[in-house]
């Protein structure tokens, strides 16, 4: 009995000791999870001076109305409605024409040069395009008003092109018109270049890239579309942010082929060469291309969980406990699954021409965005690793295949001009580095800068989103006062 007793006590001291400590390390535990969080907020904004100048909003507008009036489908490259927006733009801002020099670069693609007080300055160039994405006739009865109108209201400009990308164009030119008639000259000699094919091909821009190069002309920085000023866009984010984009994803399309015997489809083998193909794509979808919290994409989430509410904080502030849960939670919605990795979407199939026909060649094509840590080598590698069946041959589709683009720097005097000016211009929002998932034209000007980054001075909210390449396409007055004085604030600053 005696022993027993003492044998419990024993137990009953122990166990305290073990729960004592187990609460001593869980209050440990939380302490480092709440210091973290304390520590993890946003930087310091210095000092935002208010863009304070005028700025004849109704004017732009009505430039930008006008330059929507040009019909520069770029499915309709020999319209003479691309020569007369260029012969237009002299004739709309004549200090443009008086205090620069002009070239044409692949026949379409005007750059001006403004040059520079100060030589030994590597110039910057900012860049727009033109050319717009077609109407889709079934959509044409649902614009408010006619595309190619430029109806003006009393809040916005209306018509094809006015967000993508002729808003920043114009206002860009309103900024620079400005600064010119003011006296101001620049040390360093900035460019502009306005793309003519940017929704097909590039080449204007790649042209230009060219050009520059053949006169040995390194742009210290390059900026172009690739992002905008996102008001509620993010779920749980209050504050709007400018995600200034240090890259783009790149693109290749794989073909993938499976073949059989063929014959008739009375008498079929186990697996017929469509039976091969779809387990080949289902390995493919239930295997993502790796990826995660590293590079850019880190670097986004991370400047960006610093916005969110304490709560959510938390688990963007200690990623070395809770890493894993955040990728798994970021990788279950498109969007944000896009910024983590290349993305994998099967996107054409084909197979035997008739019910009855066996198939002797089924063809699936895979289209993949690729992140910047990826390289198409390392894209085949992974899906010959996945798919894992010779009878499957892999082909590289090389027409619009293109790498990711470089990281660029967001140290550099480019990057903080440009957060500067988001600042001055929009207040003490939330600025982050990013990842343009589509393609535009900053990769191939990328040739010729050190650093291009991307991004549209314009606040847009979910409900613009769907305006894009989409049905009533607009510009806010507001936006195109905001873009003037970001543009005036950032070419001052060079
Ligand atoms: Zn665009």
């Amino acid at each position: 009995m005696m022993v027993w007793a003492y044998g419990a006590d024993i137990m009953w001291k122990w166990v305290k000791r073990c729960a004592a400590g187990i609460g001593a390390l869980l209050l440990l535990l939380l302490a480092v999870l709440l210091i973290n969080t304390i520590r993890y907020s946003p930087p310091e904004i210095a000092s935002v001076k208010a863009a304070e100048f005028e700025v004849n909003v109704a004017r732009a507008a009505q430039d930008l109305s006008r330059a929507v009036t040009f019909e520069t489908d770029s499915t309709k490259p020999d319209s003479p409605d691309f020569d007369a927006f260029i012969d237009w733009l002299p004739q709309a801002f004549p200090r443009l024409h008086a205090s620069t020099t002009r070239v044409l670069i692949a026949e379409k693609t005007p750059l001006y040069q403004w040059t520079g007080s100060d030589p030994n300055l590597k110039p910057v160039l900012f860049a727009a395009h033109y050319d717009v994405v077609p109407i889709l006739q079934p959509t044409l009865s649902q614009w408010v008003h006619p595309p190619y109108s430029g109806f003006v209201d009393d809040k916005f400009v209306w018509g094809r092109g006015t967000l993508d990308n002729k808003g920043a164009l114009i206002t860009m030119l309103h900024a620079a018109e400005k600064l010119m008639g003011a006296g101001f000259q620049p040390k360093r000699t900035i460019y502009f270049s306005f793309g003519h094919d940017e929704e097909v091909r590039g080449a204007g821009a790649a042209a230009v890239a060219k050009f520059l190069g053949s006169k040995n002309i390194q742009l210290d920085w390059i900026l172009d579309e690739g992002s905008f000023v996102l008001d509620k866009i993010i779920p749980g984010l209050e504050k709007p942010v400018a995600s200034i984009n240090l890259a783009e994803k790149g693109v290749v399309t794989l073909s993938l082929i499976a073949r059989s015997a063929g014959g008739h489809s009375s008498m079929p083998p186990k697996e017929t060469a469509v039976g091969i193909l779809a387990r080949a794509i289902d390995r493919l979808q239930q295997a993502p291309v790796p990826g995660g919290l590293t590079g850019v994409s880190a670097e986004f989430f991370d400047r960006l969980g610093r916005h969110f509410s304490f709560g959510r904080r938390i688990i963007f502030a200690n990623t070395w406990l809770f890493g894993p849960i955040l990728e798994g939670i970021l990788s279950d919605a498109p969007s944000t699954n896009a910024m983590l990795r290349t993305t994998t979407a099967p996107t054409m199939l084909s197979g035997s021409d008739k019910v009855n026909v066996l198939p002797v060649e089924a063809v699936a094509k895979v289209n993949f965005r690729i992140h910047p840590r990826d390289t198409f080598d390392s894209i085949v590698s992974h899906v010959s690793r996945t798919i894992d069946d010779d009878r499957v041959s892999i082909r590289v589709e090389e027409l619009f295949a293109s790498p990711a683009s470089p990281v660029s720097d967001k140290n550099a005097q480019g990057y903080l001009d440009i957060r500067a000016s988001i600042l001055d211009t929009f207040g003490p929002i939330a600025t982050v580095p990013g990842l343009t998932i589509a393609a535009t034209d900053a990769r191939l000007y990328a040739r010729a800068a050190d650093n291009a980054y991307r991004i549209n001075p314009f606040k847009i909210t979910g409900d613009d989103l769907t305006r894009f390449h989409g049905t009533n396409e607009r510009l806010s007055l507001e936006n195109i006062e905001k873009g003037i004085r970001f543009y005036h604030r950032l070419m001052e600053r060079q």
